[in-house]
Protein backbone atom coordinates (compact mmCIF):
# COMPACT_ATOMS: atom_id res chain seq x y z
CA UNK A 1 0.00 0.00 0.00
CA UNK A 2 0.97 3.27 -0.75
CA UNK A 3 0.35 6.27 1.18
CA UNK A 4 0.67 10.28 -0.05
CA UNK A 5 0.17 13.04 2.37
CA UNK A 6 -1.97 15.66 0.76
CA UNK A 7 -2.87 18.17 3.47
CA UNK A 8 -1.70 17.64 7.17
CA UNK A 9 -3.50 20.41 8.89
CA UNK A 10 -5.99 21.22 11.23
CA UNK A 11 -8.48 24.02 10.99
CA UNK A 12 -7.62 25.56 8.36
CA UNK A 13 -5.11 25.55 5.49
CA UNK A 14 -1.42 27.25 6.01
CA UNK A 15 -1.00 29.00 2.66
CA UNK A 16 -0.55 26.56 -0.96
CA UNK A 17 -1.31 23.73 1.95
CA UNK A 18 -4.08 21.82 2.96
CA UNK A 19 -6.09 20.19 5.82
CA UNK A 20 -6.54 16.31 6.42
CA UNK A 21 -6.07 14.18 2.86
CA UNK A 22 -4.19 11.21 2.83
CA UNK A 23 -4.04 9.43 -0.74
CA UNK A 24 -4.15 5.27 -0.30
CA UNK A 25 -3.35 2.78 -3.19
CA UNK A 26 -3.99 -0.38 -3.21
CA UNK A 27 -3.08 -2.76 -6.04
CA UNK A 28 -6.02 -0.86 -8.97
CA UNK A 29 -7.94 1.15 -5.94
CA UNK A 30 -7.37 4.96 -4.99
CA UNK A 31 -9.18 5.73 -2.20
CA UNK A 32 -8.67 9.17 -0.34
CA UNK A 33 -9.00 9.35 3.39
CA UNK A 34 -10.20 12.17 4.60
CA UNK A 35 -11.07 15.72 2.01
CA UNK A 36 -10.37 18.64 4.17
CA UNK A 37 -10.21 22.38 3.05
CA UNK A 38 -7.29 22.54 0.14
CA UNK A 39 -7.16 18.83 -0.41
CA UNK A 40 -9.46 18.92 -3.74
CA UNK A 41 -6.48 21.48 -5.66
CA UNK A 42 -3.09 19.59 -4.12
CA UNK A 43 -4.26 15.93 -4.93
CA UNK A 44 -4.49 16.44 -8.60
CA UNK A 45 -0.49 16.97 -8.54
CA UNK A 46 -0.47 13.02 -7.32
CA UNK A 47 -3.03 11.65 -8.99
CA UNK A 48 -5.92 11.58 -11.65
CA UNK A 49 -8.95 12.46 -9.74
CA UNK A 50 -11.19 10.57 -11.88
CA UNK A 51 -9.73 7.15 -11.17
CA UNK A 52 -10.28 7.85 -7.03
CA UNK A 53 -12.65 5.02 -6.53
CA UNK A 54 -14.10 5.91 -2.93
CA UNK A 55 -13.60 8.64 0.23
CA UNK A 56 -13.51 7.52 3.78
CA UNK A 57 -14.46 10.52 6.01
CA UNK A 58 -13.45 9.78 9.75
CA UNK A 59 -15.53 12.81 10.79
CA UNK A 60 -17.52 16.19 9.44
CA UNK A 61 -15.50 19.21 10.72
CA UNK A 62 -14.79 21.20 7.98
CA UNK A 63 -10.93 20.68 8.22
CA UNK A 64 -12.04 16.86 7.59
CA UNK A 65 -15.31 17.02 4.86
CA UNK A 66 -15.33 20.61 3.26
CA UNK A 67 -13.62 19.55 -0.03
CA UNK A 68 -16.40 17.08 -0.13
CA UNK A 69 -18.89 19.36 -1.94
CA UNK A 70 -16.46 20.40 -4.42
CA UNK A 71 -15.67 17.07 -5.33
CA UNK A 72 -19.27 16.05 -6.13
CA UNK A 73 -19.40 19.22 -8.85
CA UNK A 74 -16.08 17.37 -9.96
CA UNK A 75 -17.60 14.15 -10.50
CA UNK A 76 -20.76 15.55 -12.25
CA UNK A 77 -18.49 17.25 -14.51
CA UNK A 78 -16.48 14.49 -15.35
CA UNK A 79 -19.20 12.45 -16.33
CA UNK A 80 -20.85 15.13 -18.63
CA UNK A 81 -17.52 15.12 -20.13
CA UNK A 82 -16.62 11.48 -20.26
CA UNK A 83 -14.29 11.38 -18.37
CA UNK A 84 -15.83 9.43 -15.50
CA UNK A 85 -18.63 6.69 -15.66
CA UNK A 86 -18.25 5.25 -12.05
CA UNK A 87 -20.06 6.84 -9.21
CA UNK A 88 -17.64 7.75 -6.31
CA UNK A 89 -18.62 6.09 -3.03
CA UNK A 90 -18.27 8.50 0.09
CA UNK A 91 -18.40 6.59 3.13
CA UNK A 92 -18.73 8.27 6.86
CA UNK A 93 -20.74 7.11 9.99
CA UNK A 94 -24.19 8.18 10.31
CA UNK A 95 -24.88 9.71 13.70
CA UNK A 96 -24.46 13.17 12.06
CA UNK A 97 -27.52 14.70 10.29
CA UNK A 98 -24.96 15.84 7.05
CA UNK A 99 -24.49 11.93 5.83
CA UNK A 100 -27.71 12.43 3.14
CA UNK A 101 -25.59 15.74 1.69
CA UNK A 102 -22.87 13.20 0.77
CA UNK A 103 -25.18 11.75 -2.06
CA UNK A 104 -25.24 13.79 -4.72
CA UNK A 105 -27.90 13.14 -7.56
CA UNK A 106 -26.21 9.57 -9.70
CA UNK A 107 -22.93 10.98 -9.07
CA UNK A 108 -21.69 10.19 -5.48
CA UNK A 109 -23.29 7.71 -3.02
CA UNK A 110 -23.09 7.72 0.70
CA UNK A 111 -22.47 4.52 2.19
CA UNK A 112 -22.46 4.09 6.10
CA UNK A 113 -19.67 3.19 8.57
CA UNK A 114 -19.27 2.24 12.06
CA UNK A 115 -17.03 0.00 14.29
CA UNK A 116 -18.78 -2.74 12.99
CA UNK A 117 -18.10 -2.17 9.56
CA UNK A 118 -15.09 -3.74 7.55
CA UNK A 119 -14.34 -2.31 3.78
CA UNK A 120 -12.51 -4.42 1.09
CA UNK A 121 -10.58 -3.02 -1.72
CA UNK A 122 -9.22 -6.20 -3.42
CA UNK A 123 -6.19 -6.81 -0.86
CA UNK A 124 -6.55 -3.72 1.48
CA UNK A 125 -9.21 -3.97 4.35
CA UNK A 126 -9.71 -1.35 6.42
CA UNK A 127 -11.79 -1.30 10.20
CA UNK A 128 -12.45 1.69 12.45
CA UNK A 129 -13.24 2.40 16.20
CA UNK A 130 -14.97 5.23 17.48
CA UNK A 131 -12.42 8.04 19.35
CA UNK A 132 -12.63 10.71 21.57
CA UNK A 133 -13.54 13.40 20.19
CA UNK A 134 -16.24 16.81 20.39
CA UNK A 135 -18.43 15.15 17.67
CA UNK A 136 -18.37 10.97 16.67
CA UNK A 137 -15.04 10.14 15.10
CA UNK A 138 -13.88 7.27 13.57
CA UNK A 139 -10.07 6.23 13.74
CA UNK A 140 -9.15 3.79 10.81
CA UNK A 141 -6.73 0.66 10.68
CA UNK A 142 -5.64 -0.46 7.18
CA UNK A 143 -4.64 -3.59 6.66
CA UNK A 144 -2.76 -5.29 3.22
CA UNK A 145 -1.19 -8.29 3.39
CA UNK A 146 0.39 -8.06 6.62
CA UNK A 147 1.26 -4.77 6.64
CA UNK A 148 -1.13 -2.24 8.76
CA UNK A 149 -1.72 1.88 8.63
CA UNK A 150 -2.66 3.16 12.05
CA UNK A 151 -5.01 6.58 11.34
CA UNK A 152 -6.27 8.08 14.63
CA UNK A 153 -8.30 10.87 12.85
CA UNK A 154 -9.44 13.58 15.29
CA UNK A 155 -8.82 12.12 18.86
CA UNK A 156 -7.84 12.64 22.58
CA UNK A 157 -6.57 9.91 25.13
CA UNK A 158 -8.92 7.37 24.32
CA UNK A 159 -8.09 3.17 24.92
CA UNK A 160 -9.97 2.57 21.32
CA UNK A 161 -7.00 4.87 19.74
CA UNK A 162 -4.30 2.46 21.32
CA UNK A 163 -5.88 -0.87 20.12
CA UNK A 164 -6.78 0.54 16.41
CA UNK A 165 -3.40 0.84 16.28
CA UNK A 166 -1.54 -2.19 17.67
CA UNK A 167 1.71 -2.98 16.36
CA UNK A 168 0.88 -0.80 13.31
CA UNK A 169 3.48 0.05 10.87
CA UNK A 170 2.87 3.27 10.45
CA UNK A 171 0.58 5.15 12.56
CA UNK A 172 -0.81 8.64 11.59
CA UNK A 173 -1.92 10.12 14.45
CA UNK A 174 -3.13 13.41 15.26
CA UNK A 175 -0.55 15.81 17.24
CA UNK A 176 -2.52 19.33 17.67
CA UNK A 177 -1.26 20.55 20.54
CA UNK A 178 1.95 20.80 22.31
CA UNK A 179 2.56 19.03 26.05
CA UNK A 180 1.11 21.69 28.03
CA UNK A 181 -2.07 22.04 26.84
CA UNK A 182 -2.92 18.30 27.11
CA UNK A 183 -6.02 17.93 28.81
CA UNK A 184 -7.17 21.43 28.88
CA UNK A 185 -8.17 21.57 25.28
CA UNK A 186 -10.19 17.98 24.70
CA UNK A 187 -10.74 16.25 21.80
CA UNK A 188 -7.17 16.08 20.44
CA UNK A 189 -3.71 14.82 21.12
CA UNK A 190 -0.20 16.79 22.51
CA UNK A 191 3.12 14.91 20.75
CA UNK A 192 3.79 13.82 23.78
CA UNK A 193 0.65 11.42 24.54
CA UNK A 194 1.07 10.43 20.38
CA UNK A 195 4.62 9.59 21.68
CA UNK A 196 2.92 7.36 24.36
CA UNK A 197 0.36 5.73 22.62
CA UNK A 198 3.11 4.92 19.81
CA UNK A 199 4.93 3.51 22.14
CA UNK A 200 2.30 1.66 24.00
CA UNK A 201 0.91 0.29 20.88
CA UNK A 202 4.13 -1.13 20.17
CA UNK A 203 3.78 0.56 16.23
CA UNK A 204 7.21 0.99 13.95
CA UNK A 205 7.14 4.21 12.84
CA UNK A 206 4.89 7.12 14.22
CA UNK A 207 4.15 9.88 11.72
CA UNK A 208 2.50 13.10 13.20
CA UNK A 209 -0.40 15.15 11.70
CA UNK A 210 -3.22 17.32 11.78
CA UNK A 211 -0.77 20.05 12.93
CA UNK A 212 -1.65 23.37 14.50
CA UNK A 213 -0.61 27.04 13.61
CA UNK A 214 1.76 29.69 15.10
CA UNK A 215 3.70 27.20 16.69
CA UNK A 216 6.85 25.01 16.58
CA UNK A 217 6.06 21.60 14.90
CA UNK A 218 9.81 20.41 15.90
CA UNK A 219 8.57 20.92 19.26
CA UNK A 220 5.62 18.85 19.18
CA UNK A 221 7.83 16.37 17.80
CA UNK A 222 10.40 16.61 20.62
CA UNK A 223 7.85 15.71 22.75
CA UNK A 224 6.79 12.87 21.47
CA UNK A 225 10.22 11.98 20.80
CA UNK A 226 10.32 12.00 24.55
CA UNK A 227 8.02 9.15 24.82
CA UNK A 228 8.53 6.85 21.69
CA UNK A 229 11.92 5.93 20.50
CA UNK A 230 11.41 4.71 17.52
CA UNK A 231 11.08 7.22 13.95
CA UNK A 232 9.08 9.80 14.03
CA UNK A 233 7.78 11.54 11.02
CA UNK A 234 5.89 14.64 10.53
CA UNK A 235 3.87 14.79 8.13
CA UNK A 236 4.19 17.17 4.73
CA UNK A 237 2.36 17.61 1.62
CA UNK A 238 3.82 15.01 -0.61
CA UNK A 239 5.28 12.77 1.91
CA UNK A 240 5.13 9.06 0.38
CA UNK A 241 4.98 6.04 2.80
CA UNK A 242 5.14 2.77 1.51
CA UNK A 243 4.32 -0.33 3.10
ZN1 LIG B 1 -9.56 18.19 12.55
ZN1 LIG C 1 -12.47 17.36 14.37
Amino acid sequence: MKITVIGCYGGFPSKNEACSGYLVESGEYKVLIDCGSGVLSLIQNYVDINKIDAIILSHYHGDHISDVYCFQYEIAIAFAFGLRNKPLEIYAHKLNGKFQELNYKNFCVAKEINENTTLNFGELNITFKWMNHEEPSLGMRLEENGKVLAYSGDTGWCDNIIKISQNADVFLCEASLLNEYAGKIQGHLSGGQAGKIASNSGVKELVLTHFPHFIDLNQLEKEAAQEYNGSILKAKKGLVLEL
